[in-house]
């Protein structure tokens, strides 16, 4: 038994080392993932409920590594965050989704996209300038870009973060709180922010349909978004009975496998040809 302790002890530090030489080497490739073209930009729709249109589709960003493969977000976003590199994907993911909205204009698709902001692009005090010559040099208009944002990744620095999605916002850009229900920031913190949209958590949306608890939470949230002129987000819809309940709880927008996956750019307007929420 002692012997099957110490394997397995054996094998959990193994695991453990693998790991870490995992992440170090992920951290080590992460500049060399911009240079070398690793990067890309899957898109996502969202539809208004209320007209049955696509009013928006959501950026998120993909790594392909040269000998891992695909490696997701949620792993290569925080490493990028903790080693100081988020800034350079960032800043690149800008420009990129940028050019990506000039050429589908290009195409004559008036389209709008929201990307995902980290708490250090939000203490960057140059975003806001930036943002308004990318929406200018690509020839843009500042409502076809939109920023979500997590109340985790705001209240890291609350007052720099304010200072930044109020200059946005006054640009013309609207402003999700992602991952709503998940953070512990009061309402009365948000207030403070100019925010436009909450977008409820996937983890309350995805069993909508079988669990009693998740009614009760998503209802509310959409009750309390309404009484304070938010407009409020469904991600994670993954079947029809989930849709249909979030449209009875007058839910605005809808985003998940239901849907449509997030695509890459060229299958975008594909997409739109051939769905029912043209
Ligand atoms: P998020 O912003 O909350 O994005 C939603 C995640 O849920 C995405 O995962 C999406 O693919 C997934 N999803 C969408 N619909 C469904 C569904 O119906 N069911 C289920 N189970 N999942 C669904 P993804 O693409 O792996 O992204 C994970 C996270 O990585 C994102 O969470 C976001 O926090 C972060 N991320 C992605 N791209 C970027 C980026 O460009 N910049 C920053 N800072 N973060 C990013
Ligand atoms: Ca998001
Ligand atoms: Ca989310
Ligand atoms: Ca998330």
């Amino acid at each position: 038994k002692a012997r099957g302790q110490q394997l397995s002890h054996e094998s959990y530090m193994e695991g453990q080392e693998e790991q870490h030489l995992r992440q170090l080497m992920l951290i080590r490739d992460l500049r060399d993932a911009v240079t070398n073209s690793e990067l890309w930009m899957a898109y996502q729709p969202k539809v208004d409920t209320h007209s049955g249109k696509v009013c928006q589709f959501e950026a998120l960003m993909r790594w392909r590594h040269p000998t891992l493969g695909l490696v997701p977000p949620d792993e290569f976003i925080g490493l990028a965050e903790r080693s100081g590199n988020i800034s350079l994907l960032s800043s690149w993911m800008l420009a990129h989704v940028c050019e990506q909205l000039h050429h589908w204009k290009c195409a004559d698709s008036h389209l709008s996209v929201a990307i995902n902001l980290s708490a250090s692009d939000l203490t960057d005090l140059t975003l806001p300038k930036r943002i308004k010559e990318l929406v200018n040099h690509f020839n843009l208009t500042p409502d076809q870009l939109a920023l979500e944002v997590t109340e985790s990744t705001v209240m890291q620095d609350v007052d720099a973060a304010t200072e930044t999605l109020l200059a946005l916002s006054q640009q013309g850009l609207k402003i999700a709180i992602d991952d709503y229900g998940t953070g512990y920031s009061s309402l009365a913190q948000l207030k403070r922010l100019p925010v436009d949209e909450l977008k409820i958590d996937k983890s309350f949306v995805l069993k909508l349909d079988t669990q009693g608890e998740d009614l009760t939470i998503v209802r509310s949230t959409i009750e309390m978004a309404h009484n304070l002129g938010l407009k409020i987000v469904a991600e994670g819809v993954e079947n029809s009975a989930t849709a249909e309940l979030l449209c009875k709880l007058q839910c605005d927008y809808l985003q998940g496998y239901w849907i449509a996956k997030p695509m890459p750019a060229e299958a975008v307007l594909g997409w739109l040809d051939d769905t029912p929420y043209p």
